[in-house]
């Protein structure tokens, strides 16, 4: 019977089972499907507090997950496939047919990027379509590519792939960039960046990778104008998904599904199960909000076994 369980292992897993592990609460964590969570996907970090000169993101993380190891925490790479939370204990089944016990759940499963829906997305995936451009935009030095979306992300996702790329365009369907006054600036300053407002994709074409992509200027208006833009990358920034299907059974979730809690406490309507980080935060998504959520979780976790008398 494991204590305290938690799924994932962003900034809020680690820093729940850092709390948890100097709690003397035993924690184990699964990895699940991206380990770190998804500033492993980034570069630089250059908001978390205590890095006046930045840290590269993938460092950050593995500074978390060894600080809460340190304590004692165990760090497992498993994705859970199911869970059980009608009655306590929880169950969890992990995709290597494995499945674990545990008296609370800490739920900190994340995001994952958005496609826009459209069919060549699947078709190209892999051959030209990326959500990731610290992934997969080594594949474009020296290439053109294109970014959809106008937030910090796609604006961080621009500027990394303008060190590589000879060309990057920025799909926006708006007339302005939503992203933040410095990450704007960090864009009009990049040569290499051009922005196309009001624009939209309506496919992509290429004989078996991403040659280019079917566009339209001002969709709907009087001078809509539809053209191809010729690329070889497409690269995904519109936004994530809470990860949140698995427990949806139980918990409650808004429209978009995030875990609806209890306000500033991670608690869910499932007495013991808590929920931090981007899959519980519509509005923030930051690391240093998902760490101080995972804090919380872990502090009501332990609260919730001493009540309990299983600590
Ligand atoms: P956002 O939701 O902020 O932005 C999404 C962008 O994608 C918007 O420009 C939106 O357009 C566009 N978009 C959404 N759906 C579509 C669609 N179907 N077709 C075309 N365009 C679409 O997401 P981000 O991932 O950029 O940021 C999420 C949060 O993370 C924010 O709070 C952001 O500040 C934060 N963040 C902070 C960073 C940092 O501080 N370094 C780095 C990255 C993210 P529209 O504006 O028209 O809705």
């Amino acid at each position: 019977m494991i204590s305290c369980l938690i799924l994932g292992s962003g900034p809020a897993g680690y820093t729940a089972a850092l709390y948890a592990a100097r709690a003397g609460l035993a924690p184990v964590v699964c990895e699940g499907l991206q380990p770190g969570g998804q500033l492993t996907t980034t570069t630089e970090i250059e908001n978390f507090p205590g890095y006046p000169d930045g840290i590269d993101a993938n460092q950050m993380m593995a500074d978390l997950r060894r600080q809460a190891e340190r304590f004692g925490a165990e760090i497992r790479p498993r994705i859970a496939v199911k869970c059980d939370l009608a009655q306590a204990p929880y169950t969890v089944t992990f995709d290597d047919g494995t499945a674990e016990q545990c008296h609370t759940l800490i739920i900190a499963t994340g995001a994952s990027a958005k496609y826009l829906g459209l069919p060549d997305e699947e078709k190209y995936k892999g051959a030209g379509v990326s959500a990731c451009a610290t992934c997969d935009g080594f594949f474009y030095r020296r290439r053109r590519v294109a970014v959809v979306g106008g937030g910090d992300t796609a604006c961080e996702e621009a500027t990394y792939l303008a060190g590589l790329a000879e060309k990057v365009f920025m799909i926006v369907r708006k007339p302005y960039l939503r992203a933040s006054e410095a990450m704007k600036q960090r864009v009009a300053d990049n040569p290499k960046i051009e922005i196309l407002f009001e624009t939209n994709t309506l496919g992509l074409y290429g004989d078996g990778v991403v040659e280019g992509a079917h566009l339209v200027h001002r969709r709907g208006e009087a001078d809509e104008r539809e053209y191809d833009l010729p690329i070889d990358g497409f690269f995904l920034a519109i936004g994530h998904h809470p990860n949140s299907e698995l427990f949806t059974p139980w918990v409650e979730t808004d429209e978009q599904g995030y875990i609806v809690t209890d306000g500033a406490r991670p608690t869910t309507r499932v007495p013991g199960v808590f929920a931090a980080g981007d899959v519980a935060d519509p509005l923030y998504r930051q690391a240093i909000t998902a760490a101080a959520a995972g804090c919380r979780a872990a502090l009501e976790a332990e609260r919730y076994l001493v009540e309990k008398g299983l600590k």
